[in-house]
């Protein structure tokens, strides 16, 4: 069996959870396997201990990170993502503790727990009353069962973050450059085990952009940058990150193949453990 944890701290990790039994049910109907799903929240070290794989939720990250800085959680979940290298999906603001690096928006900042290296720009569309709904093809999903490859998703954005750039170099960007441009970074920590290794010699896959909307506004220096696009899901080794909500949808094709991708994952992790 595989077990996935929902980091349920703050946010939509219920609906998370929703989809996840929907998509487990798809994969079993289809025959792709007969894998024995379970599906848990995680508030503490202890059932993060049981994961096979995580997604953190969207919601308010600088309130996540908070609480998991107070329940012990911030450092297992750096072990999880950057050591152990599990599967791990953020959503909006799950992308934004996933990313080495993100622009403060408050003085005091946050912590992040980094795995891509991305730098993200929080709130990139503007305020709650911007939030919207856009329709886009999603390419690397390929073609499921249920709908035709090419159907577009249907992506919901709430102040959601961007990817800005992608990190030139695997340890994200120096201490001193990030107070100088006003950044937070996330801590590096080395992988430990073999298969963990080739994880970390992933590089980021840019999987979807979105036409820019004009608002491209730089926190660094209140300055605009135009941009043509600007990406809405990346995937670095085992860390998948998208911007937008597939929880607050009821289309379950992103999460069939996500948990797609946790099965070849715990088979390899299998596979690495007896011999
Ligand atoms: N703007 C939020 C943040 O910075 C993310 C919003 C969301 O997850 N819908 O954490």
């Amino acid at each position: 069996g595989a077990t996935v944890g929902v980091l349920a701290l703050q946010g939509a990790f219920d609906e998370h959870l929703q989809l996840l039994h929907q998509a487990a049910t798809a994969l079993t109907e289809r025959g792709v396997s007969n894998t024995k799903w379970i599906f848990i929240e995680v508030r503490t070290p202890e059932e993060l201990a049981k994961c096979d794989a995580l997604i953190l939720p969207g919601g308010e990250s600088t309130a996540i990170s908070l609480v998991a800085a107070r329940s012990g959680l911030l450092e297992p979940l750096r072990h999880f993502v950057k050591v152990l290298r599990k599967p791990t999906w953020g959503t909006c603001a799950g992308l934004i503790l996933l990313a080495e690096a993100a622009n403060r928006t408050k003085k005091d900042g946050q912590d992040l727990i980094g795995g891509l290296d991305v730098r993200v720009i929080r709130n990139h569309f503007g305020r709650q009353t911007e939030s919207f709904q856009q329709s886009l093809p999603l390419s690397f999903l390929g073609s499921t069962p249920e709908k035709a490859s090419g159907t577009p998703f249907p992506c919901v954005f709430i102040r959601a973050p961007v990817v800005e750039s992608i990190l030139p170099h695997k340890k994200g960007i120096q201490t001193e450059e990030a107070s100088k441009e006003d950044m937070v970074v996330a801590p590096s920590k080395a992988p430990v085990d073999e298969l963990a290794k080739e994880e970390l010699k992933a590089q980021v896959e840019v999987l979807a952009k979105i036409a820019s909307r004009g608002r491209g506004r730089d926190n660094f220096n209140n300055t605009v940058i135009p941009r043509e696009e600007d990406i809405i899901a990346v995937k670095q080794g085992n860390v998948f990150g998208t911007s937008f909500h597939p929880e607050l949808t009821e289309d379950p094709r992103i999460h069939v193949w996500w948990l797609t991708d946790v099965l070849k994952a715990v088979e390899r992790r299998k596979r690495y453990k007896s011999c």
